[in-house]
């Protein structure tokens, strides 16, 4: 059996198939001269590159001085929609909130009538074309959510997309019906559909093994998330919830009550509820380029998530309101504004996120029996990827062992 091997500078990796929370996300893996093996797509082999060339036979890639890590994962992205909102930017500037755009009837909705009307074919282009922008940055794996369709066949239109998607990459579908209220339905006759028509349809059609919702006020309140939520914890659909993006609401305390995989936002959890999220193994998800692009000042607090105990990852947040495609810029926000130290910043966008999304055994780490996904940084120190930043640091980005090619319209 023929290997490849790959030799680098420098390989930086966390380790493990599970989340590592408090004081172990700092622990990385730092090999200098390294080298790893690839067999079929999968990494055979990590350490030394004199070490690795003896024990393995094969062709010798060589990635020069290049700082290798896992290839990074997108844990939370919106990133199927159709039309775009730049007019919203001017609205913002003048100091219109997120909640005063949705009250005028732009924000979610306008993406949901436009959604509602887009072609599958174009909406799965246009996300193919934003997923290829992001893997340019480094990112191999990625997240997809519905919650533009807010109505049976929206919901299901969306989640096919991203299910079509997962078969060319590794992307997860997540359902989110429960992004918003449509705005031809009340309340409860939307939160019935949910429970009695969207989500047993959702799981007979195994579109999706997740189920989010948006907590909020002007959003789902806490009685109707955990009529919600139960039922789909009781259809077996893995639970998680945007809480605590505005406002503090009481997510968190029904997220660890129904041991949600995860949470996203936390910008205004109190500290006391890190503590019980860190006890029901909750990854909290971080997505600081949100209270940039809605011009808050109010960042998650992920340092005290670590010091309670959690595992924090971080993403995107890739949205027609936030649209970020760099993960690294995310990154950036979380050592910068979040309190992430660099080592932790990694373990966020690898290992944590990928097992937030439940790629922890395939992906998010350089070890025996994973993905040979990675990412090459065009820098000798793994250091400087936080300390530099340059419109592209990526160098190159391999997924399944295989050079990705970048900035085209299909996946290869
Ligand atoms: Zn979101």
């Amino acid at each position: 059996m023929t290997d490849t091997i790959f030799r680098c500078g420098q390989l930086v990796t966390s380790k493990g198939h599970t989340a590592l929370s408090g004081d172990a996300m700092s622990e990385i893996m730092v090999v200098d001269g390294a080298g790893m093996a690839v067999r079929n797509g999968r990494i055979v082999g990590v350490g030394r590159f004199s070490d690795i060339d003896s024990r393995f036979n094969g062709r010798i890639i060589d990635l020069g001085d290049a700082v290798v890590t896992p290839g990074l994962v997108d844990p939370h992205t919106h990133c199927i929609f159709s039309g775009s909102r730049e007019s919203e930017l001017g609205m913002k500037l003048s100091g219109k909130s997120y909640m005063d755009i949705l009250a005028a009837g732009g924000g979610i909705l306008s993406t949901v009538r436009k959604t509602r009307n887009a072609s599958s074919e174009s909406l799965k282009a246009d996300a193919v074309s934003r997923i290829n922008s992001m893997m340019a940055g480094g990112v191999t794996s990625v997240e997809l959510k519905s919650g533009y369709g807010l109505n049976l066949e929206g919901e299901l239109k969306m989640l096919r997309i991203a299910c079509d998607i997962a078969h060319g990459m590794m992307a997860v579908p997540t359902y989110l019906g429960a992004h918003a209220f449509p705005p031809e339905k009340g309340r409860k006759e939307y939160v019935r559909e949910i429970v009695k028509e969207q989500l047993p349809e959702v799981k007979r059609l195994s579109l999706s093994s997740y189920c989010d919702i948006f907590i909020e006020k002007g959003a789902f309140n806490i009685r109707e998330a955990r009529s919600i939520l139960c039922a789909a914890k009781e259809l077996g659909f893995r639970i998680t919830a945007h809480i605590d993006e505005f406002s503090n609401t009481g997510g968190a305390v029904l997220a660890a009550e129904l041991a949600a995989v995860s949470v996203s936002h936390l910008a205004f959890t109190p500290r006391s509820d890190f503590a019980l999220l860190a006890e029901a193994g909750t990854i909290g998800i971080i997505l600081p380029s949100t209270p940039l692009f809605s011009m808050g000042n109010r960042y998650p607090d992920a340092g005290s998530m670590i010091s309670e105990g959690m595992a924090v990852a971080v993403g995107t947040d890739l949205s027609p309101n936030s649209w970020n495609e760099s993960l690294m810029l995310s990154c950036l926000l979380s050592v910068y504004r979040c309190g992430l130290k660099q080592e932790e910043a990694i373990t966020a966008a690898t290992l944590n996120s990928a097992c937030a999304i439940g790629l922890g055994g395939i992906a998010g780490s350089l070890e025996p029996g994973k993905r040979a996904d990675f990412v090459c940084f065009d820098f000798d120190d793994y250091r400087k990827i936080f300390y530099r930043y340059a419109a592209n640091q990526v160098k190159s980005v391999y997924s399944g062992g295989r050079e990705a090619v970048l900035n085209t319209t299909s996946f290869s």
